[in-house]
């Protein structure tokens, strides 16, 4: 069987001081990487970070300028859509608590993740989100990927998703670890399968499940990565620039440190000087013989660089063998009491 390669990258702004434009972190990215796409016949699916879509309206009416970045989103998403791209949910519920002045976003990050709202909240959230994402594309919303990969312990989210008719998960990867307080993951142990039926936890099986879980691949990377990484941002212009203008929040020191000093697990990325690894992460899945099905690589359109859409051209170009898939594909494993 085929490898299928699954490209699903998270549509969202920066959440530092500096937010970035719609037109430099969305817009640009997405149609640069649909170029190189349409070469190759490969699809993508984008995980759309609801909430800020739903604050553009809401400040709109004050902010006309805000109504134009939404209709450009709406305008690319739908017609996305239309050429069988997948749009799904992603959601960064900080966006709550942030508004718009005259002079840009205030982003308020206090409440990060999810499970810092009550669970009754979180059905409202995604009540919201899932209509709003609808009127962005024209097929079925019913897969997920938490903002920050933040989707543990799963109980407080359960019940908004199954309500909700969100049954596929998209969040995980092997052995992703972070004891950052408020962005706790632990992705140890995860079953080695392409997908798997969960219904508790995403990291244990149950066949009888009403959730799927198609975790992101995973890539081990060497301290001399990162200390290579440092020196391309330090020193290369044009090429290793991203696309975004904004920033990203900063991590506290010993984030920093971990990389540069000891072997870390991250999800394999296109993103910028990571998509350097995008090859050599395909070559360690292929060689997985249990979980050699789907090759599911993340990105974020803000992050992607002139660099990495030559790394993934020249990938497509290296492996033809690969067929494209998106989580419309795996829509025949929907749960069957999904609720009308
Ligand atoms: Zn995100």
């Amino acid at each position: 069987m085929a490898t299928q390669l699954l490209l699903s990258l998270d549509y969202e702004l920066f959440f530092g001081a500096k937010t970035g434009t719609v037109q430099h972190c969305l817009i640009n990215p997405v149609n640069a990487l649909i170029n190189v796409l349409d070469k190759h016949n490969v699809k993508v699916s984008l995980f759309v970070d609801v909430g800020f879509l739903i604050k553009l309206k809401e400040f709109s009416a004050e902010f006309p300028q805000l109504q134009q970045q939404y209709n450009l989103i709406q305008k690319q998403l739908l017609t996305l859509s239309i050429k069988s791209h997948d749009i799904q949910l992603h959601i960064h519920p900080h966006w709550e608590d942030s508004y718009y002045t005259k002079n840009g976003w205030v982003i308020n990050t206090k409440r990060y993740r999810l499970h810092d709202f009550s669970e009754e909240e979180i059905v409202e959230l995604v009540i919201k989100y899932k209509a709003e994402l609808e009127l962005c594309t024209h097929n079925k919303v019913f897969a997920f990927r938490a903002g920050g990969w933040c989707i543990q312990p799963f109980d407080k989210l359960k019940g908004a998703l199954q309500k909700n008719n969100i049954w596929l998960d998209s969040t995980v990867y092997k052995n992703g670890y972070s004891d950052h307080p408020s962005r706790f993951i632990n992705f140890n142990h995860l079953p080695n399968k392409p997908f798997w039926r969960f219904s508790n936890d995403p990291l244990k099986v149950d066949k009888k499940g009403y959730f799927v879980e198609i975790p992101i691949n995973s890539i081990k990377t060497s301290p001399l990565f990162f200390w290579k990484l440092a020196y391309h941002k330090k020193f290369s212009k044009n090429l290793f620039k991203p696309f975004g203008d904004g920033e990203a929040i900063t991590s506290n020191g010993s984030y920093y440190l971990d990389r540069l000093t000891k072997t870390t697990y991250g999800p394999a990325m296109i993103d910028g000087y990571k998509s350097t690894q995008l090859q050599q992460a395909y070559e360690q899945h292929i060689n997985n013989a249990e979980n050699n099905t789907i090759f599911n690589v993340m990105g974020h359109p803000k992050s992607l660089s002139q660099y990495s859409l030559k790394k993934l051209e020249e990938f497509l170009s290296k492996n033809k063998d690969i067929e494209s898939v998106t989580y419309l594909d795996f829509l025949c494993l929907a749960p069957n009491e999904t609720v009308i």
